[in-house]
């Protein structure tokens, strides 16, 4: 992997550019950003600047794409075949990717390579839906014939948050262009660089020129102008809820754009007395510690019955106060870097706030200044024991490493305690009593809910969030109704 990395960084020394209509080029402002790496502090590339006007060259472009014939009347095999093709290109370049997000990120280089593979397959997915989005016949009083078909929206603006820079970027492009949309996707700021090399792997895979556009940019520069723009048909967009209720003005006040939106959670991981100790130890760990506890479903509310707290709180600090946390790189680690300085910031502050409203750490609790450590962003996977439904701690997303344990005595209080978010991503109930675990996962306000298990994916299996974590699903068949619209024709006969 060495050899991958010094490749990678090579590359990085020519500034990326914006990808618009096929082409690689310059922000036209001239402006550059630094990307930094957040395991060092350090300037890991620069990134041109894509501003207002670059938005209008982009969505231009794939205005230009979308009413092409050969895009809009592509064979739905040729369109199978292409992001087929995507798929492959991703697999080729997998440690490449996988390199790049590690230095952007600060996850670990297994994280980050690990993440190319469901991307990969997001594309196999929705490359067989390619073939499959088909209309209905109806029948009707009188002597018509009416059916329906499915078409594309159009032009679909794309934002997509840092903690999985590639995965966040294929998770919107697949389904957009399986079902015959352009796009014009901007990355987060903070990582822009792996969506940039996805835009490359579509261009080798041979995306018609404009079908997909990346505009690397500030958020309230480049995201406003695409949230604004009035030739974006659609907006799908993942990111925290101040900036969604920034996207909903923003529509409101252009074209009415179609939203999607998939936000922030702050996710109720309820064990009763009966689970199997040891898993649910297991799944809760990597449920908040897993990259970092920058996952939009990280498991970071542990509500535990008052018989099992004692013992999963003393499993769970153990675990954490051996958890090597360290340079991303060294295939050690199993934790990396918060990814900037500013992210940082937020989740010290919280852990202070924890301290100060009265939480015990049973484990971390501050940042790690050992040796070159103390040049990144590292902070030590922490356990926050007695926590109260009013703490901080308790009711915000930090989106960190950072856990949180509160108590219940009965189901009844559990639920209440799950439900007492603003927020429903995901929820899961450790239990071996069947019974007991499905009614509460219908009680439980979750878009998700995982049984004995957390952190279920799959490309075909919907995700997305109650309340304030969101408009609508992604994956599976679901996502097909953000990138469809229904037209109805009769026919009198
Ligand atoms: P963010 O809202 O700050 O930024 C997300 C994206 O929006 C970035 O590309 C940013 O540049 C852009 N943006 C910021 N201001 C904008 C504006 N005014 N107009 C248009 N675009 C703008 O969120 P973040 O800090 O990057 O990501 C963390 C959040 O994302 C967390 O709340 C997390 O839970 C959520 N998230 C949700 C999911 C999910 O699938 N539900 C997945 C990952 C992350």
């Amino acid at each position: 992997m060495q050899e991958v990395v010094a490749r990678v960084h090579k590359r990085l020394r020519e500034p990326r550019k914006l990808y618009i209509g096929g082409r690689f080029v310059d922000a036209r402002s001239g402006r550059l950003f630094d990307v930094i790496n957040p395991a060092t502090g350090e300037r890991l590339a620069q990134v041109h600047e894509a501003g207002p006007e670059d938005v209008d060259a982009a969505v231009a472009a794939a205005r230009g794409a979308f009413r092409d014939t050969a895009w809009r009347r592509m064979h739905p095999s040729a369109r199978e075949r292409l992001l087929l093709q995507v798929a492959d290109g991703l697999d080729e370049w997998r440690k490449e990717i996988g390199a790049v997000e590690c230095l952007n990120n600060g996850k670990t280089l297994r994280e980050g390579v690990g993440d190319v593979q469901p991307a990969a397959d997001i594309f196999r997915y929705y490359a067989g839906w390619a073939r499959h989005v088909q209309g209905e016949t109806i029948p009707v009083d009188g002597d018509d014939f009416v059916y329906t078909l499915r078409e594309p929206v159009g032009v679909c603006g794309q934002i997509v948050p840092w903690n999985y820079p590639l995965l966040m970027a294929a998770w919107k492009i697949a389904p957009a262009i399986a079902c015959g949309n352009t796009v014009v996707l901007k990355p987060s700021e903070w990582t822009p660089l792996t969506a940039l090399m996805l835009a490359e792997v579509c261009k080798q895979a041979g995306v018609p020129d404009g079908v997909v556009n990346v505009v690397p940019g500030f958020g309230e520069v480049a995201g406003a102008a695409l949230a604004a723009h009035m030739d974006v048909d659609k907006v799908a967009f993942t990111g925290s809820v101040e900036t969604a209720r920034k996207l909903v003005h923003a529509s409101a006040d252009s074209n009415l754009k179609k939203l999607s939106l998939e936000l922030g959670g702050k996710s109720p991981l309820v064990v009763l007395p009966d689970a199997d100790i040891e898993d649910t130890v297991r799944a809760a760990f990597w449920g908040i510690f897993g990259n970092k506890g920058e996952v939009c479903s990280a498991s970071s509310r542990l509500l535990a019955h008052r018989e099992v707290r004692p013992r999963l709180v003393e499993a769970l600090a153990d675990m954490a106060n051996d958890m090597k946390v360290g340079d991303p790189l060294d295939p050690d680690s199993r934790m990396g870097a918060i990814v900037s300085q500013a992210q940082f910031d937020k989740v010290l502050r919280y852990i202070e706030a924890g301290k100060r409203e009265g939480a015990r750490v049973a484990a971390g609790g501050e940042r790690i200044t050992d040796g070159d450590l103390a040049r990144g962003f590292f902070v030590r996977p922490t356990v926050f024991d007695d926590v109260t439904p009013d703490m901080s701690i308790a009711r915000e997303e930090i989106f960190g490493p950072v856990l949180s344990v509160l108590e219940f005595e009965d189901d009844e209080g559990a639920v209440r305690l799950a439900n007492d978010t603003t927020y429903g991503l995901v929820a899961g109930v450790f239990t071996r009593d069947i019974q007991r675990a499905h009614r509460l996962a219908r009680d439980l306000e979750a878009g998700v809910v995982w049984i004995n298990r957390w952190n279920g994916f799959d490309s075909a299996a919907p995700f997305g969030g109650y309340k304030h974590s969101g408009w609508g699903r992604e994956m599976g068949q679901h996502a097909l109704e953000h990138y469809t619209q229904t037209k109805c024709v009769w026919v009198a006969l």
